[in-house]
């Protein structure tokens, strides 16, 4: 039977904003376009205390994305630390990490969280040392390469508490999962993060541009749409800059 869940509430939080090209977001969509997009991540209050799904951009990447010409506007208020300030965290308040993936601006706040346990798909972790040529400017490993970090390998799905679980979503990256969150109030919500960076792939099922491998890619797609018709859940794209401006309350607590 399944377990009443441990979680009290989700926040959603504000990890900055930056200029993307719309050809990596959406497979086939040719053209220099680009828009912003908004870098979210989650805190949940949990029985078993705080939780994170992803920690956002560290902010030595700030500069780098400015020379890229990607107009960031990303401050310390929106890294990890500035944003669990805000609703009233510290960072030793939190005891456990998904990371969607390991990307730079997922893993930019694994450093301020050393005595939490991480969770990781194994193939995202050894993927994330020895990436291939043309998705290496995606990782950095002084973000995730921590000495001591507490990482927690699933290989594959995994239940991490009740009202908690880890899917398997891969193809963006090896080992890019999602999470599907239950609320008592709310009901099930589903965590998409790059799988899906905009409405736009989930309701078509188009793939990221940026993606290791598009057909699992695709399948990920696929696996959100059937949960979504299982759970009736509630679907958080990635990154779109409408949904997170328009649709959310950031830093709200969502019951
Ligand atoms: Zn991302």
């Amino acid at each position: 039977m399944r377990k009443k869940t441990a979680v009290k509430a989700m926040y959603v939080l504000d990890g900055g904003t930056f200029l993307y090209e719309t050809a990596m977001m959406v497979f086939g969509k040719t053209g220099e376009t680009h828009e912003r997009i908004f870098t979210p991540f989650y805190a949940f209050d949990t029985e078993e205390g705080w939780v994170l799904y992803d920690t956002g951009w560290p902010s030595e990447a700030v500069p780098l994305l400015e020379g890229m010409g990607w107009e960031p506007k990303i401050t310390e208020e929106n890294s990890a630390v500035g944003q669990l300030g805000k609703i009233g965290v510290s960072p030793s308040d939190v005891k456990k990490i998904i990371v969607s993936h390991l990307h730079v601006d997922h893993a930019g706040g694994l450093q301020f969280f050393p005595d939490a346990q991480v969770y990781v798909q194994k193939d995202e972790l050894s993927y994330a040392y020895y990436p291939n040529s043309f998705q290496a400017l995606a990782y950095a490993r002084e973000t995730f390469a921590i000495p001591d970090i507490k990482w927690e390998i699933l290989e594959g799905d995994g239940a991490i508490l009740p009202g908690l679980t880890a899917i398997l979503a891969n193809g963006h990256t090896p080992g890019l999962q999602g999470l599907v969150v239950e609320l008592h109030e709310s009901g099930f919500v589903l965590l998409c993060a790059d799988a899906c960076y905009l409405r736009e792939n989930f309701e078509q099922s188009i793939p990221p541009g940026n993606t290791w491998n598009a057909v699992l890619a695709q399948y990920a797609l696929k696996r959100y749409q059937a949960l979504q018709a299982i759970l009736d859940a509630r679907f958080f794209p990635g990154h779109e800059y409408d949904f997170f401006t328009k649709e959310v309350e950031i830093g709200t607590a969502i019951a």
